[in-house]
């Protein structure tokens, strides 16, 4: 898989991608990452991306044709190309999900006070905001954004079983984790996990992960399927 940033500051987004487990991933030939800066396709001297806004208002609008080029310079037809944007829809993991499974995602970041709204409508398959609140560009957004593919694209992470027991992978949050010393500042590991009741554990953490939605997600636990032993575990005291 591919995944190629269209920014104007090409080395913050790329940063993100050059340690740890992106790293790995690169170096083992799963991913490759990429950038095409819209300022190499300016046309005048002082090398103009942006404008100032049709209608009045503050700030400065990036230029379609600029932006237009640089994207016609890195897509193909099989690329699923996205833009950030504060008023897009949510990105969750179910996109994270579909988006690993494609061959080249093309992430767009605006900057100033965004992109000319022709240049989404001419290229778009998906237009994401990655929480209620605005950035000052998009790179932050893209690099959450492949971050969160990446992980999911086969082969990335060690163990593959991780993935299941992720938050939002069923609709629930995740269990807590604890490592040893087994007491710490007084804090004792939950005796279950010592037990080596692999069933025991099971429900523990399937209990922790319903109480945690329920009290600090209640829009994600109206809307997970829960089963008859989840229903028995709630009732538990
Ligand atoms: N006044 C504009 C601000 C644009 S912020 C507005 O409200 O739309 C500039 C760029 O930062 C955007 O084009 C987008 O690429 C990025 N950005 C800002 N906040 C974002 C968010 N929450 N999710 C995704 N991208 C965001």
């Amino acid at each position: 898989m591919k995944i190629d940033f269209v920014t104007l500051f090409p080395e913050t987004v790329l940063a993100w991608t050059d340690f740890s487990i992106l790293r790995r991933a690169q170096d083992a030939g799963l991913i490759q990452f990429g950038a095409v800066n819209p300022r190499d396709f300016a046309k005048d001297a002082h090398r103009t991306v942006d404008d100032s806004p049709y209608g009045g208002g503050p700030g400065m609008v990036m230029k379609p044709d600029v932006l237009g080029e640089a994207l016609d310079s890195v897509h193909t037809e099989d690329s699923f190309i996205a833009f950030t944007d504060p008023s897009g829809e949510l990105f969750s993991q179910r996109h994270a999900r579909e988006w690993s499974k494609k061959s080249h995602l093309v992430l767009v970041c605006g900057h100033y006070e965004g992109i000319d709204q022709r240049v989404a409508d001419e290229y778009a398959d998906a237009i994401v905001s990655i929480g209620d609140f605005v950035l000052t560009g998009g790179e932050l957004a893209a690099a959450v954004i492949a971050d969160a593919v990446a992980r999911l694209v086969p082969g990335v992470l060690g163990s593959p079983e991780s993935l299941d027991e992720d938050a939002f992978a069923d609709g629930l949050l995740s269990y807590p984790q604890y490592t040893r010393p087994p007491e710490w500042k007084g804090r004792r590991v939950p005796e279950v996990l010592q037990s080596g009741d692999h069933e025991a554990i099971r429900r523990w953490r399937r209990k922790q992960r319903l109480l945690a939605t329920r009290a600090r997600r209640p829009d994600l636990f109206a809307k997970a399927p829960l089963t008859d032993e989840d229903i028995d575990l709630l009732r538990e005291r």
